[in-house]
């Protein structure tokens, strides 16, 4: 089944729900970056949270959810754009722990300390908010971030859970947010059981996708807007290209007698971009300094 957002609203308490499956992105993700079980998971957690930002965006914009913690998982970035498009990766893909269950479970992967941050590019301005994280547990320290640093009082749940051998059997989450006019009562007693909720309905579902598990969390609400969700990168030679020009003449000079070539690796998602001996050339033309014919 492929991966999607649906949004819709819920006429009687006037809250916004997205609701977002991200198993495809979580596995593609693991993949390219070659994660063990507890990194793929956390990564997992953080593509289900960037999703659910990036659907309260509007057009263009792009989120950058980030975590950084003193745990020897370091953290993960998340960049996910309100078309669907998401990329990411983590600081340690080789995070491999036998984790209890319950609220420490992801103590022992993020430590004690560490930081998440929401950082919208809107195209022209950057929007920042950061908080410290206190729970050591992803999906609570997210609420925390609304709780703290968004206006618009919000609620999330993530889960990420394991079929058989596959640790990314079934990635998901939902969100509900007030609009202006909303019962506040109707978030606080709806956002206190999204947690069993969530969990109790991607369990229930013989086949999940997104408009199926709306369907199975809030019965009869129908989706307004569904967005396909996948793992893209807009990297390519060019851009590399460009970096590499980006160290100047000298620098570019140095790899042609040294080493004849070289390649960038895309920190987003693992593409290695070669650039031979006539890139290095052409780069140097562009830099001023033309080589001799060949
Ligand atoms: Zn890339």
């Amino acid at each position: 089944m492929a991966d999607s957002i649906v949004r819709t609203l819920l006429q009687e308490s006037n809250l916004k729900v997205s609701v977002a499956v991200v198993t495809e992105v979580a596995r593609e993700a693991r993949r390219r970056h070659r994660m063990l079980p507890a990194s793929a998971s956390l990564f997992a957690q953080g593509a289900v949270g960037a999703a659910l930002l990036a659907s309260l965006q509007k057009g263009e914009t792009r989120i950058n959810l980030q975590l950084e913690c003193d745990g020897p998982f370091r953290g993960f970035f998340v960049d996910a754009a309100a078309n669907g498009e998401i990329r990411g990766y983590v600081k340690n893909p080789h995070l491999d722990l036998e984790l209890s269950s319950g609220v420490f479970q992801w103590r022992a992967a993020l430590g004690n300390t560490g930081f998440l941050s929401v950082l919208r590019d809107v195209g022209s301005e950057y929007y920042r908010s950061s908080v410290e994280l206190v729970a050591m547990r992803f999906e609570d320290d997210l609420n925390h971030y609304f709780a703290t640093s968004d206006q618009v009082a919000t609620r999330v749940s993530i889960t990420v859970q394991r079929e058989g051998d596959e640790g990314l059997g079934r990635v998901a989450g939902v969100l509900l947010q007030a609009l202006p006019d909303s019962d506040p009562e109707a978030l606080r007693r709806l956002g206190g059981e999204l947690e069993t909720r969530l969990h109790d309905a991607v369990e229930s579902l013989e086949v999940l996708d997104a408009t199926a598990l709306l369907a199975a969390l809030f019965p009869g609400v129908p989706p307004m807007i569904e967005t396909p969700l996948k793992f893209t990168c807009n990297c390519s030679k060019e851009r590399a290209m460009g970096t590499i020009q980006g160290l100047g003449v000298d620098e570019v000079q140095d790899i042609v007698d040294t080493m004849g070539s070289t390649a960038v690796t895309c920190q987003f998602c693992g593409a290695r971009h070669e650039i031979t001996l006539p890139d290095l050339w052409e780069l140097l033309e562009r830099l001023g300094r033309p080589q001799p014919k060949h």
